[in-house]
């Protein structure tokens, strides 16, 4: 369970409506139970229920901590803003995969243009604690692609998801310009720094996908010769510099 309040050994941790429906209604536990705590900043506790105080307040005690906060990949998402539900996968996912920022990105072709952060941090609470990741990503407001790109520093190396190539005539006619599997750019490289780009339905413009290519951090990857739906080709991105790079 989440729960935004400093934690060490004894402290009692109020519960709020929510968290005491979760635990009392559904979970059903009872006085003593125990329940694993974790607050972003200070790892794992193992508390137990002190207090039941109807089914929509309650007290927990903190008893031991279970694990340290680790230090987690250094990969941030960007991406442009789909619809409602796709948005709301995309953050799950990209919360389950390890994300530690999530940056919605408005680029020339982005159809959803209002992003409610709010919500998302709170889809982003659930999936760490399903996922028992023991932080939150951070949800950053929406950035156009230009002010993003002339904010990042040289470490972080982005990779541009291009299905396309650099000129569309060009990349439809032919294998030319198309980018590298994503997979062989990866592959050996030690983790580092990262950040993953991902466009909006119709995908880059003619004009970023110049710029983008002419960027010196920016690496164009494929994810293999089908056009992939936003969503999907996030998730894919992910679990491939996971299970590449990844600690
Ligand atoms: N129209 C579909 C939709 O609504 O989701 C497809 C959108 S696709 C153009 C969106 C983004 O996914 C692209 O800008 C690109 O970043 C990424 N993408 C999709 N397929 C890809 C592939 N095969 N290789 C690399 N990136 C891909």
């Amino acid at each position: 369970l989440f729960v935004p309040t400093d934690l060490q050994q004894d402290a009692p941790v109020a519960l709020d409506e929510a968290q005491s429906k979760y635990l009392f209604k559904v979970m059903r536990l009872n006085v003593g139970d125990p329940v694993r705590v974790f607050n972003g900043r200070h790892g794992e506790w193992k508390a137990s229920v002190k207090e039941i105080l109807g089914k929509t307040a309650g007290m927990l005690q903190v008893d031991e901590q279970t694990r340290r906060q680790g230090v987690l990949t250094d990969l941030h998402l960007y991406f442009a803003p789909l619809k409602k539900t796709r948005t709301d996968f995309v953050v799950e996912k990209a919360t389950e995969l390890g994300v530690e920022v999530i940056q919605p990105v408005i680029t020339e072709y982005t159809q959803a243009e209002r992003v409610r952060t709010d919500r998302l941090e709170r889809l982003t609470m659930e999936a760490a604690e399903q996922t028992e990741r023991l932080n939150m990503p951070r949800v950053q407001e929406p950035l156009s692609l230009i002010k993003l790109m002339s904010s990042l520093t040289d470490h972080r190396h982005v990779y541009y998801c291009d299905e396309r190539g650099d000129d569309e005539g060009a990349a439809w006619g032919g294998d030319d310009n198309r980018a590298r599997p994503m997979a062989d750019v990866l592959m050996g490289k030690p983790p580092h720094s990262a950040a993953i780009l991902i466009g909006p339905e119709g995908g880059f413009s003619p004009q970023e996908r110049s710029m983008l290519r002419k960027m010196e951090n920016v690496i164009p990857v494929s994810l293999g010769p089908r056009i992939l739906r936003a969503e999907t080709a996030a998730v894919s991105a992910l679990t491939l510099y996971q299970a590449l790079c990844g600690d």
